[in-house]
């Protein structure tokens, strides 16, 4: 039987980690992985995730299953940061949610869901998009396509060929969608383009799968949930993906929800019996610390605030650090690549071709991926130097 078994080849990011892990050089920077570190190369413990762990352990609470559809108080303190605690349709009883395994598992769980409706759907992901949209969904049993995105001229969207690929999708078609910080491009839809997107999702019966993998990362956890509201306010009905790794450190807690917006309770309840049949079948029910983690800093004003707070900091950092980068490139005679400002979110899709990447790679032990995605949020003052250095020296400056 297990000579069946062919060699898969590493997974296209998480292999790369291997790989640095296994670089002996101590010049060598991760640019890889989508994770934030600090000004000291390391991950940060956020301090209302510290003093929520502390409150935690304090209750030294017997370690009991959780339901299936995971933390009663953890579904309701996210779907009030999601939704809005005064949300209609929370009121209403429409959004079916569950606590899930990071945000990969809120997709996994939406796409068996949607697989078990409507097996013979389309899924579109966005060209380019995050490397396991298009793993995930075909692993589940789905076609995947992609609609155009990326304008690599123009460094910024192809809304026109977007909304021509989602009018030319047939009736019920999945359409997975980046609520922000566009993962790899950093590339997001404006208000008006996306009321365009809504009004195309509902000419053509198309089904919105919205992944929000990184909310406060882009403008604040307001700004960048405006999006879900559009969609709530549109009537649609859509999935919705969250994590909770980048956005409170807590990337090995596995902790995310997967809400589905209805258009009624009776709907709702029924959906949910669904999405409890998907958890129960492959793994029970979730795990308890991250959803104890994340209820306790929502639900203490105090602790949220200093939530609110210490991302904020960490995203004018990024941002300090994507400028700072191309002054870096710029001092170095690389002029051209003053759009790593603009973007937003955790990457920079850097233009580098895979030749570049990989010289990047071997020549500097700077680990990006093939497509030219960097994670700027590896960055800090004692790598940047260095990384402008083998930019600039890949580019032939
Ligand atoms: N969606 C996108 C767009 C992502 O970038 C990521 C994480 N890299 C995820 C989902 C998955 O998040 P998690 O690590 O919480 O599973």
């Amino acid at each position: 039987l297990f000579d069946r078994a062919e060699l898969a080849p590493a997974d296209p990011i998480l292999g790369l980690t291997e790989a640095f892990n296994a670089d002996t050089r101590p010049e060598k920077v991760n640019l890889g992985v989508g994770v934030y570190l600090g000004e000291d190369g390391k991950l940060p413990l956020m301090a209302a995730v510290r003093s929520a762990e502390e409150r935690v352990t304090q209750q030294h609470k017997p370690k009991a299953y959780l339901g299936i559809d995971g933390m009663p108080a953890y579904r309701d303190a996210v779907r009030a940061l999601i939704f809005g605690a005064d949300s209609a349709a929370l009121a209403d009883g429409r959004i079916a949610t569950v606590q899930t395994l990071g945000g990969t598992g809120a997709l996994k769980v939406g796409a068996d869901l949607l697989h078990q409706l409507s097996p013979e759907a389309t899924v579109l992901i966005s060209d380019p998009s995050w490397e396991n949209h298009r793993a995930l969904f075909t692993r589940a049993g789905f076609t995947v396509d992609a609609y155009r995105y990326y304008d690599a001229e123009a460094k910024g969207i192809d809304v026109d060929g977007m909304l021509e690929d989602l009018r030319a999708a047939a009736e019920g078609t999945v359409v997975v969608l980046h609520a922000c910080c566009h993962n790899p491009t950093g590339y997001d839809l404006t208000g008006e383009q996306w009321d365009a997107v809504i009004d195309v999702l509902r000419e053509r019966g198309l089904v919105p799968f919205l992944d929000m993998a990184y909310q406060g990362f882009g403008f604040g956890i307001a700004e960048d949930g405006a999006v879900v509201t559009k969609f709530i306010d549109s009537g649609l009905n859509f999935l919705l993906s969250t994590s909770y790794s980048k956005s409170f450190s807590l990337y090995g807690e596995r902790i995310g929800s997967l809400s589905v917006v209805l258009g009624s309770a009776e709907e709702a309840k029924k959906v949910l019996s669904q999405l409890k049949i998907v958890v129960r079948t492959n793994y029970s029910n979730p795990p308890t610390e991250g959803a104890a983690l994340v209820t306790t800093v929502l639900t203490d004003p105090e602790l949220r605030q200093s939530w609110e707070d210490e991302l904020g900091s960490m995203r004018e950092r990024i941002k300090t650090l994507r400028q700072g980068l191309v002054d870096a490139l710029a001092a170095r005679g690389i002029s051209d690549m003053g759009f790593i400002a603009e973007q937003l979110g955790m990457f920079s899709y850097s233009g580098l071709t895979k030749d570049q990447m990989i010289a990047l790679r071997t020549e500097h032990g700077v680990y990006g991926l093939d497509s030219g995605r960097m994670c700027v949020a590896a960055l800090n003052t004692g790598n940047l130097d260095y990384v402008a250095d083998a930019i600039a020296s890949v580019r032939g400056a």
